[in-house]
């Protein structure tokens, strides 16, 4: 008999560029646009993923352009299992930006919120801006998991999920 997905919200966070609309594209619809248009109104994507005998529904929430304006609804916050704060390798203010993100995710997030980093646009290493061992010590130190991606290759970009479930579900 088939059990009803475990339901599993997940906030993207990190600043405008990083590639978070480019990582939910690819993990939702395995797509990828270079030329990405800013993403504008709420933006809310869903995908399933099956783990051995359970189901999990991903209810993925994107920032949908607001966090230019540093102006994220507590709402989207409100409830969530998981965040991914995404930054792009290739630029280390966006790195930085993180220990922002960070310190808002502490204060308005959920207090038991998983959370994993995503060092984005891995196909562009050669132009790496930022030290991985840093990244490293940073997701340590918050409690997170730190990973690489890049949405252009597909890079890891299930695996930060997969990761997000056995994080919250340790024994799947
Ligand atoms: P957001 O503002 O954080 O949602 O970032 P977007 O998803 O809109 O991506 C910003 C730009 O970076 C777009 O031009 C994307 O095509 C590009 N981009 C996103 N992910 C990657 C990646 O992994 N590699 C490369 N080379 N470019 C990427």
């Amino acid at each position: 008999m088939n059990k009803a997905p475990v339901q599993v919200k997940v906030v993207l966070l990190g600043d405008s560029g990083v590639g978070k609309s480019s990582i939910v594209l690819r993990f939702v619809a395995d797509n990828f646009k270079s030329d990405g248009e800013a993403t504008i109104g709420a933006s809310y994507m869903g995908k399933i993923l099956q783990f051995n005998d359970k189901t999990i529904k991903f209810n993925i929430w994107d920032t949908a352009g607001q966090e230019r304006y540093h102006s994220l609804a507590k709402m989207y916050y409100r409830d969530a299992n998981a965040a991914i704060m995404v930054y792009d390798i290739t630029k280390k203010g966006s790195f930085e930006g993180l220990k922002k993100w960070q310190k808002e995710l502490a204060d308005f997030g959920p207090k038991d919120i998983s959370i994993i980093i995503a060092g984005n646009k891995e196909d562009l290493v050669e132009c790496e801006a930022t030290s991985p061992e840093e990244a490293k010590a940073f997701a340590k130190s918050i409690g997170a998991l730190y990973k690489k991606t890049s949405a252009k290759t597909n890079y890891g970009v299930e695996q930060i999920f997969r990761d997000l479930a056995a994080k919250l579900f340790p024994e799947i």
